[in-house]
């Protein structure tokens, strides 16, 4: 039987109708052993999330200001959802004790952490599932950085081998047991920490869509949905801009080579989205696995006679990115010119003063300064050794009338990345992906 940890969005557990489709998700797979829930979030667009009421309730407890009529509403959503239930658990004591919290100035941390708590008991008892209090086996340092050997250690110690177990995503805690929270939507990094702490064989992430998508759809319209991904066509995706998991989240899986399947709590026959370790990135039905791209790019480009045959030049160019501390995403060069293309928020308030000082240090003849780039990035393992791709984009966007600024292909071949004028970023996602699907 394959060992699979299911983590569940706050949409996937916003009320008790929800909780119903997770207890039968659960039940149609025994491997389905652990369950690591967030915090109940949006039941329709105008609601709010439990955990965005809780910081509210911190903030105004802070300012000495009354919360209650916040908190009322928390209290309410887990009592509703535990009264529909049947559950047994004495919901009101728990949030007495959160409430008292609150009052006495615990840490933000803390509230924003109770969201998860008091869903993982309710689901724990819902399912007939063990509650383990993520405090005690997710670790965090001193300072509040995340401690991924500690936590190691603590989960194996505590929850490998063993089955039927909720624990809460979102948070942990440091050694004196005060409680740390991830950044925002963490329940994922819970979720991957789990996974590799049990030595599952895959990491579920039930959310309320079926998994990528090979484009934007605010882009392109009825983009196919992304099937197989490996780790790495992730990361570049995400890096581009593309709405999809959290570096973070993906690590500590990824260190152990754990697939991460994104499923659909609304549609769980989908298959959804499966990302996979590089090594068994499967071959790949068309050429493109997927299309991402950001505006708000500036290239800088510094001119030399001879540039090419000085040792040192791209050194002293990069010096002074160092110097400013500016980090840039290309260098594209040809025999004269060198240039860094870089984010444009990156240069704000340090602009004219790069500028002058690449002057000086690279002793160049003329520095040119292009804004309004957008970068776009192709992806697909399929495209390595395969003749023809790079024809094939820039015709398609040849046709569609769009100028290529820059172009830049990893020696990987996993990647072709153009640069074209910002405002036609769209209609080039819209070229490549009719091109490519
Ligand atoms: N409940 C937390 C948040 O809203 C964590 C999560 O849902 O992933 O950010």
């Amino acid at each position: 039987m394959q060992v699979k940890v299911a983590k569940f969005g706050g949409s996937s557990l916003a009320d008790a109708a929800q909780f119903r489709r997770v207890k039968s998700i659960i039940q149609a797979d025994e491997g389905r052993l652990f369950v690591v829930p967030s915090a109940p979030g949006k039941r329709t667009y105008t609601d709010e999330k439990i955990t965005d009421l809780l910081f509210q309730c911190h903030a105004l407890a802070e300012a000495g200001e009354h919360f209650e009529h916040v908190f009322d509403i928390i209290a309410q959503r887990y009592i509703d959802i535990a009264h529909e239930l049947n559950l047994k658990l004495d919901i009101r004591r728990y949030l007495q004790t959160i409430w008292h919290e609150l009052k006495q100035g615990t840490s933000s941390d803390y509230a924003a952490s109770r969201g998860e708590f008091l869903n993982g008991l309710l689901l724990a008892e819902y399912l007939g599932f063990t509650f383990v209090d993520a405090a005690e086996v997710v670790r965090f340092e001193q300072n509040g950085t995340f401690d991924p050997a500690m936590t190691q250690t603590l989960m194996q110690e505590k929850l490998l081998g063993r089955k039927n177990i909720v624990v809460p995503g979102y948070y942990g805690a440091i050694e004196d047991g005060s409680i740390k929270v991830f950044p925002r939507g963490g329940a994922d990094i819970s979720g991957a920490v789990v996974a590799r702490g049990v030595n599952a064989d895959l990491y579920e992430n039930w959310t309320d869509v079926s998994g990528f998508l090979m484009a934007d759809p605010r882009i392109v319209k009825d983009p196919k949905p992304i099937r197989i991904i490996t780790y790495t066509e992730l990361r570049e995706l995400a890096y581009m801009g593309a709405n999809v998991l959290h570096e973070h989240s993906i690590f500590p899986v990824r260190l152990a080579c754990i697939p991460i399947n994104i499923r659909n709590t609304y549609a769980p026959e989908e298959e959804g989205t499966l990302i996979v370790p590089d090594t068994e990135g499967k071959p790949l039905q068309g050429r493109l696995t997927g299309i991402a791209g950001r505006a708000g790019f500036t290239v800088i480009a510094v001119a030399k006679d001879g540039m090419h045959s000085e040792i040192g030049f791209g050194y002293k160019v990069l010096s002074v990115l160092k110097k400013h501390g500016v980090s840039f995403e290309h260098i594209p060069t040809g025999i004269d010119t060198m240039s860094v293309v870089i984010e444009e928020k990156e240069l704000i308030g340090k602009r004219k003063a790069l500028i002058d000082d690449l002057m000086v240090e690279s002793e160049s003849d003329c520095i040119t300064v292009y804004d309004n780039l957008a970068l776009i990035a192709t992806v697909g393992r399929g495209m390595v050794r395969h003749i023809g791709i790079a024809a094939k984009l820039f015709t398609a966007l040849a046709d569609a009338g769009i100028n290529i600024r820059m172009i830049d292909q990893g020696s990987s071949e996993l990647n072709i990345i153009v640069g074209v004028e910002s405002d036609e970023l769209e209609p080039a996602v819209r070229a490549i992906y009719e091109a490519f699907k």
